[in-house]
């Protein structure tokens, strides 16, 4: 799941990236508001952690304007705890939750994984192809009765492939998914994920769910078992 931080006090968002990115997440971190407002525009987030007080444009208005362009990426909009800043106007503006600044960062994890729960809500559900489930809840794999580990990328890139299932994934689009805009790598990262995968949810069950479609991407396709 890729994550977007906007907030300008750089340590602050190098911890929350650090904390977040050993979470498992991936995570793109914005030090301006306007920055910030293209970003959310520009790439497929799964939640936004939003500063109130921003150069460039304030978290009000980042998180209003997306409103106004129904962009509805959940929010977790962090506020001063100076009594300036009300956290009724934060919900006003359009954020689903808010956090007065100092916080745990436990606490943080924990709110968003409530939003992330809530959000998407096609996360909430098992993704199913034949006998091989994700658990985007809990983040778990597995086929049948047998628990598959994966690392949390190799999750995530499966879960970016079965939420389109039986269709064409292109390597473009499973980057811009599942690694933070910092990648700038060589696109067949992919293909070492997807070989990993393969090792792990198809060969040692013979079986072929993970498709390569030559010059395009990956498909997981169902065949009926
Ligand atoms: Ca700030």
């Amino acid at each position: 799941m890729r994550l977007l931080v906007i907030e300008d006090e750089e340590r602050l968002a190098a911890t929350l990236k650090r904390g977040l990115e050993a979470a498992g997440y991936a995570v793109d971190v914005a030090h301006d508001g306007r920055v910030g407002l293209y970003m959310a525009r520009e790439y497929p987030y799964q939640a936004i952690v939003l500063d109130i007080m921003l150069p460039g444009l304030n978290g009000y208005r980042v998180c209003a304007r997306l409103r106004a362009e129904s962009i509805d990426t959940p929010i977790l909009m962090l506020t001063a705890k100076n009594g300036e800043y009300d956290e009724a106007e934060a919900l006003d503006t359009g954020a689903d939750d808010y956090l007065a600044k100092p916080f745990s960062y436990v606490v943080l994890e924990a709110r968003l994984r409530a939003l992330l729960r809530r959000g998407g809500a096609r996360r909430q559900s098992l993704l199913r192809v034949d006998d091989l489930w994700l658990d985007p809840g809990n983040r778990t794999c597995g086929r049948g009765e047998v628990r598959i580990d994966l690392t949390a990328k190799e999750f995530a890139v499966l879960e970016c492939l079965a939420l389109r299932a039986d269709e064409v994934v292109p390597k473009a689009e499973v980057v811009e998914q599942v690694w933070s805009a910092a990648f700038d790598g060589d696109l067949n990262i992919v293909e070492v994920y997807v070989s990993a995968l393969r090792r792990k949810v198809d060969v040692p069950f013979g079986r072929h769910t993970i498709e390569t479609v030559r010059g395009s991407g990956y498909r997981v396709a169902g065949h009926g078992r």
